[in-house]
Parts: structure tokens; C-alpha cells; sequence
């Protein structure tokens, strides 16, 4: 089957550092797939380089059969691949409504329309996702009186807002108390089965992608270091060795599948 996404040969560098170092990673349409790794190695700047947020020093990037490697963010969001942040991007001030009906002009609805009122069209499907992510009674509050998991919810639901095929999450649980991981995890699989959208999914929660994923790339500084189905990888020595580290020693390598405890912000 073609890649939905294909990037191939991404290197990213910072100064000395080689932040992403040769990776190759591609998503299936309707695939849902894991980026799990150490904290820096690479995951997020491997998103922002996929969506253009920052420009990969070398290697190409396709989305659905076309280079997007040199584009601008904006326009990636139009073209089908929208991306949610490690450090939650809501508008505090603004109400749950709003900051979904303005990621509408994110997606390139245009700058005339997201300062004029928003057009019915918009509103309804803003309201229709606030429902679908079961936000309701929460419409009309402002974004900094939600919890942690709720603003996760209200960024899927900017994220959802334009169509997107696939989407980049980067650490859509960190923070997030149980109850909410389980109502992200839901809605997740929803919009993926639903609407065949495909899932690229930062974790650190290894059960979270043990449960949603069906193929897992794990990264350890910079580089590739495994790739395959979650229950092989999760008993695979040099992903426990990297990833789960002298705690997986102390646990014995039977409890891998369980998360490894993760700073609330891993990049402070
Ligand atoms: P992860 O998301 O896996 O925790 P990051 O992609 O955030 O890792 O970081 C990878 C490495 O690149 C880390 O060593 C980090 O300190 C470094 N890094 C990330 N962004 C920058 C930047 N803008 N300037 C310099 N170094 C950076
Ligand atoms: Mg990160």
C-alpha cells in the first residue's frame, strides 16, 4: 500500500547536537502509529521537522504522493496533516468555541474570514466536535478554567477542525488524569475508525500506545533504534535497555508493558 506519509532520511541539527539523525518513518492511510523514545531523543523535533514547523537539514518528506518537505506550516495544514503540541496551544482567554472556530482559519479558510464573525458553516461544525468530545457543557468557558485533559480534548478538537487525513500528537496524555487518557484514547479511536484518519502518536505512556498502536518506532538519540508490532517491541532488549533503562532492570523485563514514570513536562 502507498504511505500516506513517507519521510525518509530526515536529519535535524542544532549546533553540534544531531537532534534527529537519519530516520525514516512513514504512516499507512488509517493507520494509527507510535513514536515512543527517551526524553531528547528527537521525537518532537522529528514532528516539527514532518510538519514543517522546522526545516529538516536534509531528507524529503511526502504527504499522499506529493514533496511537502519545503513547505510552510500553514500550508501543511491544509493539505491534510494537522499537529497538536507537547506544550498545549489554547488561547486561555478565549472560550472552548472559539479556540476550536479559530483553528478553522488555520486550515486556510483565510484571514477575511477569521476576522469577520464566523460563518455558520464553522460554527456548526465546531459545535458538532465540542459534542462529539463530549465538551458541551464546557462550550462557552474559557480555555484556562479546564483541566490539563480537557484542553487536550479542546486541542484534538482544533486539530479535527480542518479534516485533517492524519494527525501528529505529541504527548496527548502527559498530564492527563486517568479518567480523560481513557476519554482521549475513545475519541481517538473513534476518529480513526470513523473517519479513516490516520494517527501519528508521541507517547509516554506506554499502555496508551501498547493499546492504540499497531506498528511502534522507537527513537533513541536521534536515530531509529526499533520498529514493529507494540508486543514486540516492548520485549525487545535494546528498547528496554534505552527506553525503560535500570527501571526495567529493578521490574524484570515481564512488566515492560508498564509505563515508565514520566515527568508531568519533560521539556521544562
Ligand atoms: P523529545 O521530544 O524526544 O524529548 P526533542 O526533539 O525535544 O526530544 O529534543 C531532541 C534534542 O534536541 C534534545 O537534546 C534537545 O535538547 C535538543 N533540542 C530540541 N530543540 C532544540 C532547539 N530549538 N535548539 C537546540 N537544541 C534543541
Ligand atoms: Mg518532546
Amino acid at each position: 500500500m502507498t504511505a500516506l506519509l513517507d519521510a525518509t532520511g530526515i536529519v535535524k541539527r542544532f549546533g553540534g547536537l544531531v537532534a534527529v539523525d537519519d530516520v525514516d518513518i512513514s504512516v499507512a492511510p488509517g493507520e494509527i502509529v507510535g513514536l515512543i523514545g527517551p526524553n531528547g531523543s528527537g521525537k518532537t523535533t522529528l514532528f516539527d521537522c514532518l510538519s514543517c514547523v522546522q526545516r529538516a537539514d536534509s531528507g524529503a518528506v511526502r504527504f499522499d504522493g506529493e514533496d511537502i518537505t519545503r513547505r510552510a506550516p500553514h500550508q501543511i495544514a491544509r493539505g491534510g496533516i494537522a499537529r497538536t503540541f507537547q506544550i498545549i496551544r489554547v488561547y486561555g482567554a478565549l472560550t472552548v468555541r472559539e479556540n476550536i472556530e479559530l483553528s478553522a482559519s488555520w486550515a486556510g479558510l483565510g484571514l477575511r474570514r477569521m476576522l469577520s464573525r464566523t460563518d455558520p458553516q464553522t460554527r456548526r461544525r465546531a459545535d458538532q466536535l465540542i459534542d462529539f468530545l463530549a465538551l458541551g457543557p464546557l462550550r462557552d468557558e474559557r480555555a484556562d478554567t479546564l483541566s490539563g485533559g480537557q484542553r487536550r480534548l479542546a486541542e484534538i478538537g482544533m486539530a479535527l477542525m480542518s479534516e485533517p487525513r492524519l494527525i501528529l500528537l505529541d504527548e496527548a496524555t502527559s498530564g492527563v488524569n486517568p479518567t480523560l487518557i481513557n476519554e482521549i484514547k475513545d475519541r481517538l479511536v473513534e476518529v480513526n475508525a470513523s473517519r479513516g484518519v490516520a494517527l501519528l502518536l508521541v507517547e509516554h505512556n506506554v499502555q496508551f500506545i501498547a493499546e492504540l498502536c499497531e506498528r511502534v518506532v522507537v527513537l533513541d538519540q536521534g536515530r531509529k533504534l526499533a520498529e514493529g508490532a507494540p508486543a514486540h517491541i516492548m520485549n525487545n532488549p535494546e528498547v528496554i535497555e534505552a527506553y525503560f533503562g535500570a527501571a526495567a532492570g529493578d521490574r524484570g523485563r515481564g512488566s515492560s508493558t508498564a509505563a515508565p514514570s514520566t515527568p508531568q513536562d519533560p521539556n521544562p
